[in-house]
């Protein structure tokens, strides 16, 4: 039973991204509905909100410098999309050109039909498939056949796909697909924290292909329709909208852009925060902002803590999108994209296929390519300006797109520190934060170094975040 106290108390979020803007949302819903005597308040540092998301018009293509979708089977994600009345304003993926390439000593192969990430779905592309070697082959088909790991400790995603796939496995999908989300090291990065679904067949089924032919069967066995939705989804007019909306929504909040945050520190039962010209006290605070400036705050009153926090590494990307008239591209852009195994000499991780993957990215007559650069094994190419990442991705996407002319758009976005890295052990790092955070009533940290770095991840966080700050309030 919540229980009501006569003095107003006030509740600070750090940091204008999607997770900041949700733990708002939410808190201002139940603050509205319950009637709560809290004020609200969000500090941004940069002059725009939405963090990593930033879409751009520039001549009608719709240009995506972060995240150009979500997925819809995270509830996250399409929950607020409703909550905000912007269903009728999703778009979902081309229905028939969902093919994913992979560079292949220099040309596009494609995925084989039915493959989910790395595990085949369908046993006659698989075998029929140009991609993988036949030895490769057999060994991916070894699967069904090597018991499975009888600990379960965490490891990482390369160890796990060696393990069951095989070598070949690790290269082709493991290393592009599987670590490039994360633009991270294969090598490094967790199975569990990064794809506990892989971890789970594996639990469940002794194989990932059996599991996967199963599980297909079973569904079918069902009957369930064809889900609404396709698997991945943005918004018409590119996935800034959700942050305009949830900015128009945020009526009980005050929101201070161009104001970044230098400290924060413990007083009385509270927080004090400090900002370039004024500092304001809280008595709960949500810091959504990378782990390294928390951890700069912290030093000074939880040396612990913050050592922890400093233990999360980032890296630095790049995308570069380029607008072409149609009649310049000669390949026919039938897919999503293409990705980028390491063994090719290309500085390039991935592709996307912007104006056939969404409808109305690109004006009539022109295509939008997007390019992935830098993360865990180029960081080199970040260091490179506008003109020469440019320069560099038309140079490599000429012959493999068959590209004859110049680019009639071209915008470079640099991500700088942005892609936290889960690798091995991250649960445990995150359970380790979370047990010293709890030393401090009132206090939270969320985000994408924590609980999933996708955007309905981190709505779901700021959801959970917004209650539990209630709760240290005794408000819930
Ligand atoms: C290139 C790229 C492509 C991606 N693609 C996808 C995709 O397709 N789908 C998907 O689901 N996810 C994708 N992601 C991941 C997703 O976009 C992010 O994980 C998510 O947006 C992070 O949100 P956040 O609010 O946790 O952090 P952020 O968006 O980083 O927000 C943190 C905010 O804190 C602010 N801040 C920092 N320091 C201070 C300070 N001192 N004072 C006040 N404010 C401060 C920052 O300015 C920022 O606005 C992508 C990420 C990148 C980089």
């Amino acid at each position: 039973m919540a229980q009501m106290s006569s003095t107003r108390k006030k509740i600070l979020i750090i940091g204008g991204g999607i997770t900041g803007l949700s733990t708002a949302y939410f808190l201002q819903e139940t603050i509205k509905k319950e009637g709560y005597p809290i004020d609200l308040c969000l500090l941004e540092s940069s002059p725009r909100l939405g963090g990593k998301i930033v879409s751009e018009r520039v001549d009608d293509f719709i240009i995506e410098g972060g995240p150009d979708s979500f997925i819809t089977q995270k509830k996250g994600g399409m929950a607020l999309i409703e909550a905000l009345g912007l269903s009728d304003r999703l778009v979902q993926t081309h229905p028939v050109h969902k093919s994913v390439y992979i560079l292949s000593m220099g040309k596009l192969v494609a995925m084989p039909k039915g493959f989910n990430l790395m595990v085949p779905g369908k046993l006659l592309p698989f075998a029929l498939s140009p991609l993988i070697s036949l030895p490769g082959k057999v060994r991916m088909g070894m699967d069904l056949f090597i018991s499975k790991k009888s600990s379960i400790e965490d490891e990482s995603i390369a160890s796990f796909v060696r393990r069951r796939l095989g070598e070949e496995a690790v290269q082709l999908f493991a290393e592009p697909i599987l670590a490039g989300i994360f633009a991270g090291d294969a090598e490094k990065l967790s199975m569990k924290a990064a794809f506990p679904q892989f971890a789970q067949l594996e639990h469940a089924h002794g194989s990932l292909i059996k599991g996967m032919l199963k599980r297909q069967s079973q569904s079918k066995k069902q009957g369930h329709p064809p889900p609404k939705w396709s698997l991945f989804v943005t918004l018409d007019e590119g996935l800034s909208s959700l942050v305009s909306a949830l900015r128009e929504k945020l009526d009980q909040v005050e929101i201070k852009t161009n104001c970044p945050v230098l400290s924060v520190s413990p007083q009385n039962s509270g927080y004090n925060v400090q900002t370039e010209d004024t500092h304001i006290s809280a008595d709960a605070i949500a810091i959504t902002t990378p782990t390294y400036t928390a951890a700069r705050w912290i030093e000074p009153w939880d040396h612990p803590l913050s050592q922890l926090l400093q233990e999360m590494t980032y890296v630095s990307t790049a995308t570069v999108s380029l607008g072409f008239n149609r009649k310049n591209v000669q390949h026919p852009l039938n897919g999503f994209g293409f990705v980028v195994p390491r063994k090719e000499p290309s500085s390039m991780m991935a592709s996307t296929w912007s104006s056939t993957k969404f409808p109305g990215r690109a004006p009539k007559d022109h295509v939008l390519i997007r390019v992935f650069m830098g993360g865990a094994h180029h960081p080199e190419v970040t260091e490179q300006d506008d003109a020469d990442l440019i320069s560099t991705v038309h140079k490599e996407l000429k012959p493999i797109l068959e590209i004859n002319g110049e680019p009639v758009v071209a915008r470079t976005f640099r991500w700088n520190k942005a892609n936290p890295q889960y690798h091995v052990g991250h649960l445990d790092w995150v359970s380790n934060v979370e047990h010293e955070t709890q030393k401090h009533p009132g206090f939270f940290l969320c985000g994408a170094p924590y609980r999933g770095v996708g955007i309905p991840d981190c709505v779901q966080q700021g959801k959970e975040t917004s209650e539990k700050m209630l709760k240290s309030l005794r408000l819930q």
